[in-house]
């Protein structure tokens, strides 16, 4: 893997993804990217499970409800997503 500069740029997208701030063109490259590094994968899913345990309850509900089904749909997390 030589993907290490791009990976930055993406943590820092992974960042604002989870806050809601990312614009949705930004939202769909940064899928595109998740569906294919393992790395940022990772980097997602600690961060957001960093944040689960500060918002308890909120959390991940702060995404939008579309972008958050298709990001999740992406990387096979679906059973985070409300029943
Ligand atoms: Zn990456």
């Amino acid at each position: 893997m030589t993907e290490n500069g791009d990976c930055c740029d993406y943590c820092a997208m992974i960042s604002e993804f989870i806050d809601g701030e990312l614009p949705p063109d930004l939202c769909a490259l940064l899928e595109e990217h998740l569906a294919s590094c393992d790395n940022c994968t990772i980097v997602l899913n600690t961060m957001k499970k960093t944040i689960e345990l500060y918002r308890e309850d909120e959390g991940i509900e702060d995404l939008p409800e579309g972008v958050k089904r298709r990001l999740f749909t992406t990387l096979s997390l679906s059973d985070y997503l409300p029943k």
